[in-house]
């Protein structure tokens, strides 16, 4: 007996409404009748169903064809779909030890589920002989491509392999998905373990009076009402390390938030990643690529590991010359202030800050309060009306999975209904921390004109009672790359699920997300949207200009930081042997290598990267630089047309970018709205970088 069938014997029922329509309004998940205790037999029931759908269609005495076969392989999986739309919303954004608990059961099992469907021997053979005859079915090119994502898909994941190696292969996969989930539970309890208790003044000294309001709202949130609490949230942490005047606390904190994952005892990451590594470097060889960078990397716009470390280290150089010099002008201001120390990781954001300052008369305290959250997402949405006719009005009465979330329905230019946007925009201890678009229900005409329900999870400071909640720009400009994902789900306009909205390769769904970003900085939308949170006034002409003239400002250390990690990931991912593996040996030695500044410590270090051990972005950490190639050639389209939301320009990108999901190769996407493909060179502009001369 599996340990499935186990689980539904255990808690089955049939009150169920995980099982039943969802008959509220918009279709919308029950999420006020919904209990972590439904989740299991609504799993075993959806997984059961999946499976007899698949057996049904691997069976069919008829011939195969693209309808008995590939249609009817996308009709399939609708219960479980949902389940998991669900499920995963939930124990991303709003988590407890119920959920931690099904979410471990869950990962083996689906792995296991997916293991049998993938490597169905007759079922694969109807894909195969399809794909074999694939210009002779008269299919349109959006079912051709259908037909051939499924082929890589079941390929991938190892139909072709003899009986042996796929069971090996079902094995390695079910033993990841555990990884996986305890890697990513491990991260969420140290975060959810610390809190840095701030006691007086003499702590707090620096703080301006929208850091303490976050500080008293966090330790509401923790209990402890009347303190000041600084959490490993990255909304917490970084304006912490930016403005505290008290460098022993700096380092305190930041020394515990590079260490997520790497403390030791039982939430310590380091042998898992050795495992995953190991894992991985087999799994690639059972399907016959070097390495699992190569694997990867072969169904990715970038295609090699050699295209992606070129791109890495073209910009590395120039990033680590900028930031170096970066460093050297704080530790003359550290020398001026008569500072007896040298620059350390815990003091850049701090004297970055006062370097911003001297240099471009700019500073967070003074731009702070023009950026509040609710016209920041006013904002997000008169960019969408101007560029893709969309409009938004607030709903109430929706099923959510907290009372922070927000529910607007989306209406298009002819005022017809597209979807559900969700805005789940503050930290909280039961949240992952990061910030992610995701999806309940994704836009597909198979079964019916379904339109999309799309969320955005955010980690914001939420204000006191009464007061605005104002965002760090970089806040707001993850707003802006979350609700560009968000328009890539809500503007898709294909047939069929597989490749609906956001569900294209990964170095090209960044695409979207970066690309809206510009808009952000544009005096058309800061004149606008950017308003006094006291006095209601425009953000003064010479703030903005300074606004903008320092877009380019600390460019060096984000792009170092980044970018180390991107190189640690492609590093890692081309291992060929990880026989005495050990991650910090390894990521020192990696670090090194590349002459990583001392000063400098990686976005993300690995016992906590998500990304590449939680979050399928493994060797492909890469992507957010490769899109942002890309977004900085597209933007210059508009800049070329004369006006940011020139009518043409923005119904090309429409039509080619943000309404196609995975409907054609991302190249020819690219190249159908810009006409060519891009290079780095905008890139580099953007940064502010020039090349290296060696
Ligand atoms: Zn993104």
């Amino acid at each position: 007996m599996t340990q499935q069938n186990q689980i539904v014997a255990a808690d089955a029922g049939t009150d169920n409404p995980l099982l039943r329509d969802w008959s509220g309004p918009f279709g919308v998940p029950p999420f006020d009748r919904i209990e972590p205790g439904h989740f299991r037999s609504a799993f075993a029931h959806a997984f059961a169903e999946h499976e007899a759908e698949v057996a049904a269609i691997a069976a069919d005495p008829a011939t195969p064809n693209f309808a008995n076969t590939i249609e009817a392989l996308e009709r399939s999986g609708d219960e479980l779909t949902r389940v998991e739309n669900v499920f995963y919303a939930l124990s991303g954004a709003h988590t407890n030890d119920a959920i931690l608990a099904i979410e471990r059961e869950i990962a083996p099992l689906s792995a296991k589920h997916w293991n049998r469907i993938r490597m169905d021997e007759a079922l694969f053979r109807r894909i195969d002989m399809l794909h074999r005859a694939r210009d002779r079915l008269a299919l349109s090119a959006e079912q051709k491509r259908v037909l051939e994502r499924h082929h890589v898909k079941f390929t991938r994941a190892g139909a072709a392999l003899d009986p042996a190696a796929k069971q090996r292969l079902a094995a390695i996969n079910e033993r990841l998905a555990v990884l996986d989930t305890a890697f990513s539970q491990n991260v969420l309890a140290d975060e959810q373990s610390y809190a840095l208790v701030l006691d007086g003044e003499q702590d707090l000294a620096g703080l301006p009076d929208f850091v303490r309001a976050a500080a008293r709202e966090a330790a509401d949130e923790r209990g402890l009402a009347g303190k000041h609490v600084v959490t490993l949230s990255r909304s917490s942490v970084e304006p912490f390390l930016q403005f505290s005047a008290r460098r022993d606390l700096r380092e305190k904190t930041f020394r515990a938030w590079i260490a997520r994952g790497d403390g030791g005892g039982a939430t310590d990451n380091k042998a898992m990643i050795a495992e995953t590594v190991a894992l991985r470097i087999e799994r690639a060889r059972l399907l016959g690529y070097p390495t699992f960078a190569h694997y990867r990397l072969a169904d990715a716009m970038a295609k090699t590991p050699e295209a992606v470390r070129s791109l890495l280290e073209r910009m590395w150089a120039p990033a680590r010359m900028s930031a170096l010099a970066d460093r050297d002008a704080m530790q003359a201001i550290v020398q001026a202030e008569g500072g007896n120390f040298e620059l350390a990781p815990w003091d850049w954001r701090y004297y970055a800050a006062k370097l911003r300052k001297a240099r471009c008369d700019l500073d967070e305290a003074t731009v702070k309060p023009y950026f509040q959250l609710d016209r920041i997402i006013e904002a997000a949405f008169y960019t969408a009306n101007r560029l893709f006719g969309l409009s938004f009005a607030p709903l109430t009465g929706i099923p959510v999975w907290h009372d922070d979330v927000r529910v607007w329905e989306v209406r298009d230019a002819a005022g017809r209904h597209r979807g559900l946007f969700f805005g789940d925009y503050f930290a909280r201890s039961s949240k992952h921390s990061g910030a992610w678009m995701t999806s309940l229900r994704d836009q597909q005409k198979l079964t019916g004109d379904i339109r999309p329900l799309i969320v955005n999870v955010m980690n914001f400071c939420k204000a006191g009672d009464g007061e605005p909640t104002l965002l760090s720009f970089d806040d707001a400009k993850t707003l802006f790359h979350e609700f560009g994902h968000a328009l890539h789900g809500l503007l898709s306009d294909v047939t069929y699920p597989l490749i609906s909205g956001t569900s294209v390769l990964t170095d090209w769904v960044e695409l979207p997300s970066q690309l809206y970003e510009h808009w952000l900085l544009r005096p058309e939308i800061l004149r606008r949207f950017a308003v006094h949170c006291d006095t209601g006034a425009p953000i003064p002409e010479d703030l903005l200009r300074r606004l903008i003239d320092a877009r380019t400002f600390n460019q060096g250390f984000i792009t170092v930081e980044y970018t180390a990690s991107a190189l640690v990931d492609l590093d890692l991912h081309l291992q060929t042997s990880a026989e005495g593996f050990d991650i910090t040996r390894f990521e020192q030695a990696s670090l090194s290598r590349i002459g990583m500044p001392a000063e400098i410590v990686m976005r993300h270090r690995p016992t906590h990267f998500g990304h590449i051990f939680a979050g399928g972005y493994a060797a492909a950490y890469y992507s957010y630089m490769w899109s942002e190639v890309m977004d900085a050639d597209a933007f210059a389209a508009f800049e070329e047309a004369g006006d940011v939301f020139d009518p043409a320009t923005a119904k090309s990108l429409h039509d080619h970018v943000y309404s196609t999901g995975g409907l054609r190769d991302p190249a020819e996407l690219y190249t159908a709205f810009r006409g060519r493909l891009p290079t780095a060179d905008a890139l580099l502009r953007k940064r502010g970088f020039s090349e290296a001369p060696a």
